[in-house]
């Protein structure tokens, strides 16, 4: 069976893990959280890095930072996970869908502007597959409005758009290291990217339970006390410490999962001439970090039987993301905005392949071959 995904693993992780067990400290921010930090702060060059235990936790962080209140609208697009919307909805926000682009399968830039009204207060815009939103015209539309942007880079480390990290273009930008991602905290893990100085202070603050714990380590205030909203937003050492052996293999992840990509690309690309499916579009203007291999087939009931055929031949491929307007919270919490032309009709055609670090030569083969003789 070829598995659709496995965690990254690289071999560091074993020892930094038992290091961190073995030291006085497992709880968060310790020794492993800082030079996990420090790697971000250089490689992306924020005003202050985050780890939290999931991306879901680093949006809540940037839903209360905002100042998300009861009747605000935050426009997103409806193809993302369910916790792009649930970080806002949970502080009372309605959220406010927009059709997607059918080339990137982000939001579509130019619908965004029709759907701003008094109420609205940010932009979410999600990278999807590591591929960049295009960021300028979004940037735009929030300074002209006063919105603020929350990157939902979940996907996207190590990507880039114009040169610029994904996540460091809005104010805010969250980052997951769940084991179906390109780099994992040992199963779960997420970082909250922050870029507009005003928010820098108030984070540590709702991270640390909503007291004032970081300022005292740092000897700035003689006692620490309840001083605002938060909750507990830290992971322990140990997931830092797993994270710090990926972060150290960053380049050799990235080049891997790039080399495994290329590869689905050429060997598949005759069907994509024939018109039979069509890959994911990268903009001249993005880099992408090979989050994932998908393809969009003709129509829902020729994936539900390429799936089955891939399943009859040992390979496990998926699909994802019933759209969150169609879903039964989606009534409730949320109102899409314009026409959905796109987000539901693609979405029911995509298919994603098996990718991962260590995926080899002779399985990408066997895959590309078995989806070949499909379409034989
Ligand atoms: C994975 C993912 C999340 C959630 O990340 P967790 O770390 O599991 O909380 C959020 N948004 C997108 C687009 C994702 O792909």
């Amino acid at each position: 069976m070829i598995v659709f995904n496995k965690p990254p693993y690289t071999g560091n992780e074993e020892k930094y893990v038992l290091s961190a067990m073995r030291s006085d400290k497992i709880a968060g921010d310790g020794k492993f959280t800082g030079l996990c930090h420090q790697w971000f702060n250089d490689k992306l060059g924020c005003a202050k890095s985050l780890l939290t235990p999931n991306c879901t936790q680093a949006l809540e962080i940037a839903a209360i930072l905002i100042g998300t209140e009861p009747g605000d609208e935050i426009i997103m697009p409806s193809y993302t996970f369910v916790s792009t919307a649930n970080a806002f909805v949970l502080r009372g926000a309605k959220i406010i869908f927009v059709d997607i682009r059918p080339d990137t399968m982000n939001i579509d830039e130019m619908l965004i502007e029709q759907a701003i009204t008094t109420k609205t207060k940010a932009i979410v815009p999600v990278h999807y597959a590591g591929v960049a939103c295009e960021m300028d015209t979004i940037m735009d539309i929030a300074n002209r409005h006063s919105l603020y942007v929350i990157e939902d880079a979940a996907q996207g480390m190590m990507s880039t758009y114009k040169g610029k990290p994904l996540g460091t273009i809005g104010h805010l930008g969250a980052f997951s290291f769940h084991e179906t991602k390109n780099y994992t905290s040992g199963g779960e893990g997420g970082l909250l990217i922050i870029n507009d100085v005003q928010f820098v202070k108030r984070a540590e603050i709702i991270r640390e339970k909503g007291t004032n714990r970081s300022q005292f380590f740092r000897g700035m205030v003689d006692k620490y006390s309840w001083v605002d909203l938060g909750s507990s937003y830290l992971p322990c050492e140990l997931q830092a410490a797993y994270l710090w052996g990926q972060l150290e293999k960053a380049d050799v992840i990235n080049s891997s999962r790039l080399n495994a990509w290329n590869f689905y690309f050429q060997m598949l690309s005759p069907l994509q001439q024939k018109g039979l499916v069509k890959f994911s579009t990268i903009p001249s203007e993005c880099s992408h970090n090979a989050h994932m291999f998908y393809m969009k087939v003709k129509d829902i009931n020729e994936r539900t039987e390429l799936l089955a055929y891939l399943e009859s031949k040992d390979i496990s491929a998926v699909f994802h993301y019933i759209p969150l307007h169609s879903a039964i919270a989606g009534n409730k919490y949320s109102k899409f905005i314009g026409d959905d032309k796109f987000t539901t009709r693609e979405s029911e055609c995509l298919i994603r392949l098996p990718l991962w670090f260590g995926i080899e030569e002779v399985m990408l083969k066997h895959i590309c071959t078995t989806i070949l003789d499909f379409y034989a």
